[in-house]
């Protein structure tokens, strides 16, 4: 096999703040993986918050690449395994690996990913769309921007954060509202906020504390009266079993996991702790979410607006359709290049 990579720049529609970082332009890695003329491509989204970046991101694929050269596409487990040895971290990396070599492995048999996984393209979750920190005109644009999205998650963490909330309620009284703080708050802050919350029918609350206070998550979900979803502090499955109790869902996303095969083990590992199971993603291109969503219909909710916030989306793949995610009945991930304009 063959491992090849690109650097591609992205700019989101509007600026795109969270609670610790807002910057408008990002760059992810496009790997490919080519054997006896079939290429498989995955898309690395390096987050400076899990220390990583485009350099780092190269760098581990200049490590995997004599790895992959003498490997079988097929020994998808084996691969993961070798490169979890090779290098600590680098999940985003990895990722790109292996959604390439599940995209490989699809098409050389001309199934989509999700069917050789055996899953129904009927049963996907809707997706939820990100509305990033803003003033009060910003945030009504967004919500206007979100129109076609039954569900809306809003980005919290800032010190008008009720303003933030009561907005984006009156802009959109009808739909499904969650709230995102990013791991902004102390336990007490989240709770004493709670109250908000509730007032302005948000239904779940997502990373309310610091990735390693799973004691304080606890804290606030015996007492905010709305189900807690897990992000920055389940990485991985092995994360699972401690956060047992201390949330409700997890939010799985390849960047943060390393590979398809984990985020599945993440999946199975949270239905036996009796979690739900959401996905996410960063600022990525169409790639990167076609990759994750070939597993929504193992999926309770989905948060894959990833290429809508793009301005420009160098690929076609999974689309979004009424806010329910659209799987394509083509082969492997089901992406292709867009041709320049
Ligand atoms: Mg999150």
């Amino acid at each position: 096999m063959k491992l090849s990579w690109y650097r591609v720049s992205l700019q989101t529609r509007m600026p795109f703040v969270i609670s610790r970082w807002g910057y408008p332009g990002h760059e992810n890695v496009i790997v490919s993986i080519t054997d006896d003329g079939v290429t498989g491509m995955g898309e690395a989204a390096p987050n400076r918050y899990y220390r990583e970046s485009p350099e780092s991101v190269i760098a581990a694929l200049e490590v995997y690449q004599p790895l992959i050269e003498k490997a079988q596409y097929w020994s998808l487990e084996a691969i993961d395994l070798m490169l979890t040895g090779a290098l600590a971290g680098n999940a985003s990396a990895r990722a790109a690996v292996s959604s390439a070599l599940h995209d490989l492995f699809a098409r050389k048999l001309s199934v989509p990913l999700y069917r050789m996984w055996g899953l129904s393209p009927e049963c996907t979750p809707l997706t939820s769309f990100t509305i990033a920190i803003d003033d009060v005109e910003g945030l009504k644009r967004r919500v206007a921007d979100a129109a076609e999205y039954p569900v809306l998650k809003i980005k919290l963490g800032t010190d008008r954060d009720d303003e933030i909330v009561r907005t984006v309620r009156e802009a959109a009284p009808d739909k499904t509202l969650r709230v995102d703080a990013n791991a902004a708050w102390t336990p007490v802050e989240a709770v004493e906020r709670a109250a908000m919350l509730r007032d302005n029918a948000v239904e779940s609350l997502e990373q309310p504390v610091a990735a390693s206070d799973v004691e304080g998550m606890r804290f606030v979900r015996e007492r905010c009266g709305m189900p807690v979803i897990a992000d920055e502090s389940c990485l991985v499955s092995r994360d699972i079993p401690r956060l047992a109790g201390s949330c409700d869902a997890v939010n799985i996303k390849l960047a943060k996991c390393g590979s398809l095969r984990e985020a599945i083990r993440m999946i199975h590992t949270a239905r036996a702790h009796d979690m739900k199971v959401m996905a996410g993603c960063m600022i990525e291109t169409s790639l990167g979410i076609s990759a994750i969503a070939q597993l929504a219909p193992l999926l309770d909710a989905a948060d894959l607006d990833g290429a809508a916030l793009l301005a420009d989306d160098p690929f076609t793949g999974v689309t979004i359709h009424g806010g329910r995610v659209a799987l394509q009945d083509a082969p492997g991930l089901g992406v292709t290049r867009r041709p320049p304009a």
